[in-house]
């Protein structure tokens, strides 16, 4: 008999490994409150939350002004269906809307959701206004590309692991390199019946990988001459996270759509967002489009019992008036450069770090190991222990994605924290 007594976190664990499905793999930390960048766990540790729910959290966490429209709205009305109007839904599409600069807006609930959104309005566009004959549509992707988890966006995945077993897939798709503009253009000239292109500003869960400056407005160019809808999926990246309102914004900082920076600077015709727009409490997503294309969806033909409920429009209302208010974007601007310009520096001294990559506060750093090996998962290990949490993605790679309220102060204690924890392991793998 095992008389050793088992501590709260390992009881935890304990049970949701009997429990719970393994289809995730957490870093052994149970956490049990939160409160704008920092997170607390079971036994009273306090951390840094460097990962920030995968970006969802960039208003920090229990953000008190989203906290209210949440409750607030929780005890006015929460749920109606689309079946009635309610007077929640039409002031969140107005005001996303107009801070987007698109005409319209349909609202979902997850991430996946709203990327099948955008997959079935490119392909009711293609066939309605493009001509393209029954069933005959295209989508290209890209390499390494992540959008979600159902059938039909595993079904484009580059990611075995994400594939593998959960065939038959969707056709209809198909992948071209990321950040190759000429791949884009030979596709574009091969097959006529291409409807969008969707891609990401910057691909998170692939480590990351940030393009050169110009992809986008490349990508805008090669679109529209080629009557193809370009579809960015900003879910990880909009919203502030990269030190612009939208990655696609590429060097401008300014709170709304606009042409500062005509070389870099690039306009989709379908945006996707999720994530942040919830605030980091309630899942919110969606889809904003212009009129001409979103018009192609008529009663009946797409909905979700939950999207645009009362509390989602308050929440994601709540969520842009956060990043505005708090000046968040340009914070995740300013503090983005601090951090890259201290890691760039330390890395020509280190074994262990290779490569530092990002744009506002979405980083990630590259690890001297092979994509199967644990160094990066020791040195996340080793980052909990001093009060910093974050997670390796595809191995050797870890992201570094605090909330966006993050301050100089605090920013620059877990500066010091990433390089001493590198710097130990350096000795250990000179
Ligand atoms: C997280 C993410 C998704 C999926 O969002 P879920 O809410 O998890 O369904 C899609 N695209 C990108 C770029 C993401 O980062």
């Amino acid at each position: 008999m095992n008389l050793k007594t088992l501590t709260h976190t390992e009881n935890y664990i304990n049970d949701e490994h009997r429990y719970g499905a393994h289809n995730y793999h957490p870093l052994p930390v149970v956490l049990n409150r939160g409160e704008g960048i920092y997170v607390w766990d079971v036994e009273g540790k306090k951390y840094v939350d460097f990962l920030s729910a995968y970006s969802a959290v960039n208003q920090g966490h229990s953000n008190p002004k989203i906290i209210n429209a949440l409750t607030d709205q929780a005890q006015q009305l929460a749920l109606t269906s689309r079946a009635f109007y309610n007077d929640k839904f039409s002031q969140f599409a107005k005001m996303a809307t107009v801070q987007f600069g698109f005409d319209m807006m349909l609202p979902m609930n997850t991430g996946a959701e709203a990327v099948e959104t955008a997959i079935k309005l490119a392909r009711k566009w293609g066939y309605q206004k493009k001509g393209v004959s029954e069933n005959q549509a295209e989508i290209v992707v890209c390499e390494n590309n992540f959008h979600g988890r159902t059938t039909t966006i595993v079904s484009f995945s580059s990611d075995t692991v994400a594939q593998n077993d959960f065939g038959p897939f969707t056709p209809g798709f198909l992948r071209i390199p990321y950040n190759d503009p000429k791949a884009l253009e030979k596709v574009l000239l091969e097959r006529p019946n291409i409807v969008g292109f969707l891609v990401e500003p910057i691909q998170g869960e692939a480590g990351v990988n940030t393009p050169d400056d110009g992809y986008m407005r490349a990508v805008q160019e090669l679109c529209n001459k080629n009557n193809v809808l370009f579809m960015a999926d900003e879910i990880q990246t909009g919203i502030g996270r990269t030190g612009s309102l939208l990655a696609v914004c590429g060097n401008c900082s300014c709170e709304s759509s606009c042409e500062q920076q005509p070389e870099t600077y690039a306009r989709p015709d379908v945006l996707i967002l999720g994530k942040a727009l919830g605030g980091g409490v309630y899942p919110v997503s969606a889809v904003l489009a212009n009129k001409q294309i979103m018009e192609v969806f008529q009663p009946g033909e797409h909905g979700s019992t939950f999207g645009g409920n009362p509390v989602a429009s308050a929440v994601g209302m709540a969520s842009l008036s956060v990043i505005q208010d708090e000046k968040l974007t340009q914070n995740a601007r300013r503090l983005g450069k601090i951090f890259r310009a201290q890691l760039n520096a330390f890395k020509s001294e280190s074994n262990v770090l290779v490569d530092v990559r990002g744009r506002g506060l979405l980083n990630a750093i590259l690890i001297n190991d092979s994509s199967e090996g644990s160094l990066a998962w020791d040195i996340c290990v080793g980052l909990k222990e001093k009060g910093l949490l974050a997670k390796p993605t595809h191995g050797n790679i870890i992201r570094f994605a605090p909330p966006l309220l993050i301050n100089e102060d605090q920013l620059q204690s877990c500066i010091d924290m990433i390089i001493d924890t590198l710097r130990e392991f350096d000795t250990i793998h000179k």
